[in-house]
C-alpha cells in the first residue's frame, strides 16, 4: 500500500462570504476538512494524507495528527497546489493518489473503496452524478437544450496512477479545474463510476447548514463529602481551599457529572459502569483522565455537543470567584467555545450536608446533535 490521499484546501472561498474559509468552518460538529482526513484515515487505504493549505489559513488548522497527515504550502490555482503535492510525494514512489477538494465533506469511505478497485483495471477513476435541472448551452442570444442524458457532473475524490497523473500535470499548458480533465484533453481513457448526491461542495454558506442530525440531551449530577488537606479540583481546575473532595477519583463532581451527561445523551448508561470504584487500578484516578476516552468515543461516533449548563451546589468556595477559570479548562478538555459553557453558583440555605459545608454537589444538563 503505497497511495497517497491529497486534499486541496488551498481556496480562497470567494463565494462562501465569511471570515474563515469555507474548508475551515464548522460543519456536522467539526471543521470541513477534518472530516475528509478522518474518512481517509479510517479507510486504511493511504500511506499518508497530504494537505495542501493556503499559507495566510495556517492560523485555523489546529491539533493536526503529525504522523499520518503532511501539512504543505499550494500556489495560487488548483491546479499549481496539486502539482506542488504530486511533485512533494514523488519522492515516495507512489503507487496510487487520489485528488479530493477540502470543501466535500460528505463521500463515503465506501465510495473510496470503488475508486481504489477500479484503479486496478484503469489509470483514472472519477466519481460521478447526473444533472436533476433542466442544462441549457447559451450560445450568444440562442440557448440550446442539453440532452441530460448525455450529461454527467465529476466529483472528487478522484483516484489517479500516480506516475500516469505526475507526467500528465508536469507537461499540461492549459488551465485545469479537475485533474480528469487532464486525461480527456489528452485522449486518454477515464473510468467513470456513480458517485454519491451527499457528495455536494459546500459553496455557500447555507451549505453548511444541509446536514441532518438528531437531538438529545442528557442529565448528571454528582456529590462528594469535603476531606480535610486533600486538593480540591472542579472542573479540572485545582481551586485552593482546605479541603478536597473525598473518593476513589480526585472527586471532581463538575467533571463527573458532565461525564453522566455526556454517558446520558449518548445512552451508554453511567460513569460507575465504566469506572467501577472497586477497581484498584482506578484509584486517585484523575477526572481529566476519566474524561478522555468517553470523549473520544463520542467524537467518533459522530455526537457533538452543542451547549452545557452547569449548577455548583456549596457554600464555600464562592463559585463566582473561580467561573472564569473553571469555564476556560472546561473549554479546553472538552474542545467547546467558552460560550457553550454556563457555571452557575447555588448555596442551600445552610442546610444539609452541603449547607455545613461537609459536601459539594453539582448537576449538569449537556445538549448534543448526532450526525447521521
Ligand atoms: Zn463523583
Amino acid at each position: 500500500m503505497n497511495n497517497y490521499f491529497i486534499i486541496l484546501a488551498a481556496g480562497n472561498s470567494t463565494r462562501f462570504r465569511s471570515k474563515i474559509p469555507k474548508q475551515y468552518s464548522m460543519y456536522k460538529g467539526i471543521q470541513t476538512f477534518q472530516h475528509s482526513i478522518n474518512k481517509a484515515l479510517e479507510s486504511k487505504l493511504f500511506k499518508k494524507v497530504i494537505l495542501v493549505i493556503n499559507r495566510k489559513h495556517k492560523k485555523y488548522i489546529h491539533n493536526l495528527d503529525k504522523k499520518n497527515i503532511i501539512e504543505i504550502n499550494g500556489g495560487k490555482l488548483r491546479h499549481i497546489s496539486c502539482f506542488k503535492a504530486l511533485k512533494f510525494i514523488k519522492k515516495f514512489k507512489p503507487n496510487k493518489v487520489f485528488i479530493h477538494d477540502a470543501a466535500r465533506p460528505n463521500f463515503s469511505i465506501k465510495l473510496l473503496k470503488n475508486l481504489n478497485k477500479y484503479l486496478k483495471d484503469y489509470s483514472a477513476v472519477i466519481p460521478y452524478t447526473k444533472p436533476v435541472e433542466t442544462i441549457l448551452n447559451k450560445n450568444k442570444k440562442n440557448f440550446e437544450i442539453l440532452k441530460k442524458e448525455n450529461i454527467i457532473i465529476n466529483q472528487t475524490p478522484q483516484c489517479f496512477n500516480f506516475k500516469k497523473l505526475y507526467d500528465l500535470s508536469k507537461y499540461n499548458k492549459f488551465l485545469v479545474t479537475d485533474e480528469s480533465s487532464l486525461f480527456i484533453k489528452n485522449n486518454l481513457k477515464v473510468k467513470f463510476i456513480k458517485g454519491e448526491e451527499n457528495n455536494f461542495k459546500i459553496t455557500k454558506k447555507s451549505d453548511l447548514n444541509r446536514a441532518n442530525f438528531e437531538n438529545y440531551y442528557g442529565i448528571g449530577f454528582d456529590i462528594h463529602r469535603l476531606k480535610k488537606y486533600k486538593k480540591l479540583f472542579l472542573g479540572g481546575v485545582n481551586i485552593p481551599y482546605h479541603s478536597g473532595l473525598q473518593g476513589h477519583s480526585d472527586g471532581d463532581v463538575i467533571l463527573h457529572a458532565i461525564i453522566d451527561g455526556l454517558l446520558g445523551a449518548t445512552r451508554k448508561k453511567d460513569i460507575g459502569s465504566i469506572y467501577p470504584s472497586d477497581k484498584e487500578k482506578y484509584k486517585n484516578i484523575r477526572s481529566t483522565t476519566m474524561l478522555l476516552p468517553i470523549l473520544e468515543n463520542f467524537y467518533k461516533n459522530r455526537y457533538s455537543i452543542e451547549n452545557i449548563d452547569i449548577n455548583l451546589i456549596c457554600e464555600k468556595p464562592k463559585v463566582s470567584k473561580y467561573r472564569k477559570k473553571i469555564i476556560i479548562s472546561l473549554a479546553n478538555l472538552l474542545n467547546l467555545r467558552q460560550n457553550q459553557i454556563n457555571l452557575k453558583g447555588k448555596t442551600v440555605e445552610k442546610l444539609g450536608l452541603i449547607g455545613k459545608e461537609k459536601a459539594i454537589a453539582c448537576e449538569a444538563i449537556v445538549s448534543v446533535k448526532k450526525y447521521v
